[in-house]
């Protein structure tokens, strides 16, 4: 097995830092000058943690591809970590969004496209009842408001590492000392101890599901289908049944959370596994962009979460947000639906990002590297960890943020954009074959240079 070699990797990146600094001289001029008007420079803190001396800022894009205001272009397999899965600037969107623009664009008020988004998404995951909200991070808050109240039971579990968005139940782990649920690292002001109102539990462990439910005290589980957000961490043979049937036994509501996994086809793990989730989460790239999410529920569940929400109380009631299902969104959510995240769409990038992961597998072979990759769909991933995680916290164990920083910034620097804090790519249907492979000479470049 061939080790990094730790000096080679400190002297490279700080060579690749002078090449970042040397082509990204107009982007270093604005984060100078937003220093004096954007916290820590950048208009939303996690761009603080891109690999370089600072975000590169984006002029404009189209397909797989990206320009900077330097003038770069970059091959883009992070894709807005989703929001732009379908590709930038799609034709039939751009097209349905400007145009509608000029037409108004929120109203408080629902429009005809609010029912056909609807019926779409009832045909594509099998949910009966369908809300809309401004993001996923919301539409992951009101599920677990929903399923609370309608439960009438306080707690939630969700797994190990997830990422449910910026949902205040869900930013917690397992301590790995005691075993019990703790805030993540760098949790910022939680606004209570995490294990009032959360059980953490370990994805693919029986016993743990089992154990946190039998006290009957659970609303609900909130689980990626597939773990996407602590690399690729698929569910093992069985595991969605037990998590159906344990669900079922404890009287505990079942929420799958297809914000990423919707990359895996046109409903999401939930119809290709023929998943019964009792609540259906998506977002992020369903309207390009243009922020939008929905939730489903079964009618069973729609039945009782309707009869919950009094009118006289519904507006007060912690379900929110006055640009949710707004008129702009609703007709960019219908065009992608229609026109764009279709079936087409996957028979085109789905064998690429098969072609994606066979380069870099084959490169990790050739070098004989402890690292692995796993595919979703047409999302993928390399690992630093010789066989793939089984869970999360197996995952987080090996991340390396030292070499995860290497990787991000050579890449960066030869026009490959891969998604920040992990090694995650996903394949539009305008990627090419020629851009796959450019990835893959990169990628074997990069590496060979810190061996
Ligand atoms: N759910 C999952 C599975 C996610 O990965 C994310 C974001 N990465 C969210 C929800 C939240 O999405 P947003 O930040 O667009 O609200």
């Amino acid at each position: 097995m061939t080790e990094i070699n730790r000096e080679k990797l400190k002297a490279q990146y700080q060579k690749e830092m002078e090449l970042f600094e040397k082509k990204h001289k107009k982007s270093g001029e604005l984060y100078k000058k937003a220093q004096d008007s954007l916290l820590q420079g950048v208009p939303m803190n996690w761009m603080t943690k891109w690999a370089g001396s600072y975000p590169v800022f984006v002029a404009k894009a189209k397909g797989a591809h990206f320009q900077d205001v330097d003038g770069n272009d970059y091959l883009d397999f992070c894709l807005g970590d989703t929001g732009s899965m379908i590709g930038h600037a799609p034709e039939p969107a751009v097209k349905a969004i400007s145009e509608y623009a000029a037409q108004g664009t929120t109203f408080m008020l629902p429009t005809e496209d609010a029912v056909w988004n609807a019926e779409e998404l009832q045909r594509r995951f099998g949910m009966k009842y369908w809300q809309f909200a401004t993001s996923a991070t919301d539409a992951n808050r009101f599920v677990l408001r929903l399923a609370r109240e309608v439960t009438q039971r306080p707690k939630v579990v969700v797994y190990n590492w997830c990422y449910h968005g910026t949902v205040d139940e869900t930013v917690a782990i397992i301590d790995e000392t005691t075993g019990k649920t703790v805030a993540k690292p760098g949790s910022l002001g939680p606004q209570c101890d995490p294990a009032i109102t959360t059980k953490v539990i370990e994805w693919n462990d029986v016993q743990a599901l089992e154990d946190a439910l039998k006290y009957e005290d659970v609303a609900a589980v909130l689980a990626e289908p597939v773990m996407t957000n602590c690399g690729i961490v698929h569910p093992q043979p069985g595991y969605h049944e037990k998590l159906r049937e344990l669900t079922k036994k404890y009287g505990t509501l079942l929420i799958i959370d297809e914000t990423h996994t919707i990359c895996a086809g046109v409903g999401g793990c939930t119809k290709a596994y023929g998943l019964e989730p009792d609540m259906v989460v998506v977002g992020k790239t369903v309207a390009a962009g243009i922020p939008a999410a929905a939730y489903g529920f079964s009618a069973d569940l729609g039945a009782k979460a309707a009869a919950a929400i009094p009118p006289e109380l519904c507006d007060i009631g912690g379900i929110g947000g006055t640009l949710a299902a707004n008129a702009l969104s609703m007709h960019a959510m219908r065009a992608v639906l229609s026109e764009v995240l279709t079936e087409k769409f996957y028979d085109k990038n789905i064998p690429l990002a098969a072609r994606f992961n066979e380069g870099v597998q084959g490169v990790i072979d050739k070098y004989d590297l402890p690292w692995n990759t796993t595919q979703l769909g047409c999302r993928t991933e390399y690992w630093f960890r010789k066989e793939p995680a089984q869970n999360g916290g197996q995952a987080e164990a090996a991340v390396d943020f030292e070499l995860d920083q290497y990787m991000h910034l050579a890449s960066l620097n030869r026009g490959i954009l891969m998604t920040p804090f992990h090694n995650m790519a996903l394949i539009t249907a305008e990627t090419s074959q020629a851009d796959i492979d450019k990835h893959t000479a990169v990628f074997e470049e990069i590496v060979k240079n810190i061996l």
